[in-house]
C-alpha cells in the first residue's frame, strides 16, 4: 500500500543561490502549505488546480519571513503521483531550512534519501531503471554523459528490455501451453523460429553488457591510475589532464607520497583519475604505504596510464611496472619527448603495445592520447540514444538473463525437452522483470532508492 503521509525536503542543494525549493508529496501537501503560505490573491493553495502557480508570501507566527512561489500539482499529475506543493523561495541556506521546519512543525515528515522517486517508482510514474536514470543524470559529468541519462530517462532501455521480454514472454508461454496441455490442439512449436529468437535475444543481450564500461565512462566515469617509478613526470602529467595545479611537481623524487584523486573530462569520457606514488624500492616507512596503494590503485583501476622517462635508459624498476601491467588495460606512455631519447621505446612496445609519446611540460602529445584514452573505453562515437545499462545492479540482471538464454541456446541444440528450454526463458524473464522492478523485491527496491540524496 502506498505510504500516505505527506513528506517534505530542500530539493535544491545546500548552498547559496538565487532560488531554494522546499517540495512537499502526499495527500495533505496543499493544506500544508497553506498553513504557512499566504498567496497574494487571497487564494488557499489547497482549492488550487494543478499546475498552477502561486504568488505570495510565507510567515512564521504571522510574521513574513520571505516572498515565494509555489507550484501546485495535483495527484496523479506531478513527479511522485500524489499532491505535491514546491515551495520557490530565495536561495538562501538559512531560509530553506527555516521554510523546511515550518513544514515540519506544521504535519510534513522529513523526507528520506530518494523517498520523491520511490513514491513515483512505486505509483508506477516510472519503473526502477528509469529512477535510476534520474541518479545517472544528476551526476553526469559531461555533454554525452548527460544525453545517454536523459535518453534512458525517456525510456532508452525500458523499451529494450521491454522488446526482448515480449519475445521470450509469447515463447514461455507457447512452450508452456504445449507442454502442459498436450492433448489440446494447440500449434507445434516450431524450434527453428524459436532457436532463431533466442539467438536474437542472447545478440541484443551482449550488446547491453558489451556497452556497459563505455556507458559508465560517459555517465559516472570510469578509474583511471598514472603510474610509474618516481621523477618520470606522472604528477605532470596529472596536472595537465586535470588542466591545473592539483598535484605537486617537483625535480625531488618521493615528492607524491599518497594518491592524489581528481575526475576529468576527456573528451567526453569521464575519468576518476588517480596519480600515485612513485614505484620503487624504498625504505622509507611512510613512502613504503604510499607504494602499497600505487599498486592496489594499478590492481583496481580499468585504466591504467603506465608513464616512462624517454630521457633516460629503462631500469629496473621500469621492467618491473611493465610486469605489473601485462592484462590489464594499460596505455603505456613515453614522456619528457621534448628532451634526447636515450629510453629504447621498442621493449616497452613489445610488451605493453603501442606507446603514446607526450611532453607533458609543454602539453605536446595530449590530444592523441585523449584519442587512445576514448578509443581503449569506447567512448568514441559513442550513441547515447541507443539503450545502455546505467549501473552495476542492472548489469547483474541483465547478465543472469543472457546465462539463462546460452543455456536455453544449449538445451535446444543438445536436443532437451522443450520443457528444460521453458525453464531457462522464465529465468531469463525474470531477471529482466527484476531490472525494470516490475518483479523487484522491497530489498532491492530500498536499496535502490538509498543511494539517491535527500530531496530527489
Ligand atoms: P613524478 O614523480 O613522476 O610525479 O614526476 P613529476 O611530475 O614530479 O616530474 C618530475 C620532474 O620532471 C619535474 O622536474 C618536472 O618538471 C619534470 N618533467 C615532467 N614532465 C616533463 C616533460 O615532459 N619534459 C621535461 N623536460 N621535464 C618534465
Amino acid at each position: 500500500m502506498t505510504d500516505r503521509t505527506t513528506i517534505a525536503a530542500i530539493s535544491t542543494p545546500m548552498g547559496t543561490g538565487g532560488v531554494g525549493i522546499i517540495r512537499l508529496s502526499g495527500e495533505n501537501a496543499a493544506e500544508i502549505a497553506d498553513k504557512i503560505f499566504t498567496a497574494f490573491s487571497g487564494k488557499k493553495l489547497s482549492d488550487s488546480e494543478g499546475y498552477k502557480a502561486h504568488y505570495g508570501r510565507v510567515f512564521e507566527n504571522g510574521k513574513p519571513v520571505d516572498e515565494a512561489i509555489c507550484l501546485v500539482f495535483r495527484a496523479p499529475h506531478s513527479y511522485t503521483g500524489e499532491n505535491v506543493v514546491e515551495i520557490n523561495c530565495h536561495g538562501g541556506i538559512f531560509i530553506t531550512k527555516k521554510i523546511l521546519r515550518l513544514t515540519l512543525e506544521n504535519g510534513a515528515s522529513p523526507a528520506l534519501p530518494g523517498e520523491f522517486t520511490k513514491r513515483a517508482f512505486l505509483n508506477g510514474k516510472l519503473d526502477l531503471s528509469k529512477a535510476e536514470s534520474v541518479m545517472s543524470l544528476i551526476s553526469a559529468q559531461g555533454e554525452q554523459g548527460a544525453n545517454a541519462a536523459y535518453n534512458l530517462l525517456e525510456g532508452s532501455l525500458s523499451r529494450k528490455i521491454e522488446e526482448i521480454n515480449s519475445v521470450l514472454l509469447s515463447s514461455a508461454a507457447h512452450i508452456a501451453a504445449w507442454t502442459d496441455y498436450p492433448d489440446d490442439e494447440i500449434m507445434e512449436v516450431d524450434t527453428d523460429e524459436l532457436y532463431n529468437d533466442l539467438l536474437n535475444t542472447d545478440s541484443e543481450l551482449s550488446k547491453l553488457i558489451n556497452r556497459f564500461d563505455s556507458g559508465m565512462a560517459v555517465t559516472t566515469g570510469v578509474d583511471a591510475a598514472i603510474v610509474g617509478k618516481p621523477n618520470v613526470g606522472k604528477s605532470t602529467l596529472m596536472n595537465l589532464l586535470t588542466g591545473f595545479d592539483r598535484s605537486i611537481v617537483t625535480s625531488i623524487a618521493g615528492t607524491t607520497r599518497d594518491v592524489v584523486e581528481e575526475t576529468v573530462n576527456l573528451n567526453g569520457c569521464i575519468l576518476r583519475l588517480s596519480d600515485t606514488a612513485g614505484m620503487h624500492d624504498t625504505g622509507d616507512e611512510v613512502e613504503k604505504i604510499g607504494v602499497k596503494r600505487s599498486r592496489t590503485k594499478l590492481e583496481r583501476s580499468a585504466v591504467v596510464f603506465a608513464v616512462f622517462d624517454v630521457s633516460e635508459e629503462l631500469t629496473d624498476e621500469d621492467f618491473e611496472l611493465i610486469n605489473l601491467c601485462k592484462g590489464k588495460n594499460v596505455i603505456p606512455i613515453v614522456n619528457k619527448t621534448d628532451l634526447i631519447k636515450r629510453a629504447d621505446i621498442s621493449i616497452i612496445e613489445k610488451l605493453l603495445g603501442k606507446c603514446i609519446e607526450i611532453s607533458a611540460k609543454d602539453g605536446t602529445g595530449y590530444d592523441t592520447l585523449c584519442e587512445k584514452v576514448a578509443e581503449l573505453v569506447g567512448t568514441k562515437d559513442f550513441d547515447t540514444t541507443a539503450a545502455m545499462l546505467a549501473n552495476e545492479r542492472q548489469l547483474i540482471c541483465c547478465k543472469t538473463a543472457h546465462e539463462n538464454i546460452s543455456e536455453a541456446i544449449q538445451a535446444i541444440q543438445t536436443c532437451l525437452t522443450l520443457d528444460a528450454v521453458g525453464v531457462c526463458i522464465d529465468g531469463a524473464i525474470s531477471a529482466l522483470l527484476e531490472l525494470t522492478g516490475k518483479k523487484a523485491s522491497e530489498a532491492v527496491v530500498d536499496e535502490v532508492f538509498k543511494k539517491f540524496c535527500v530531496g530527489k
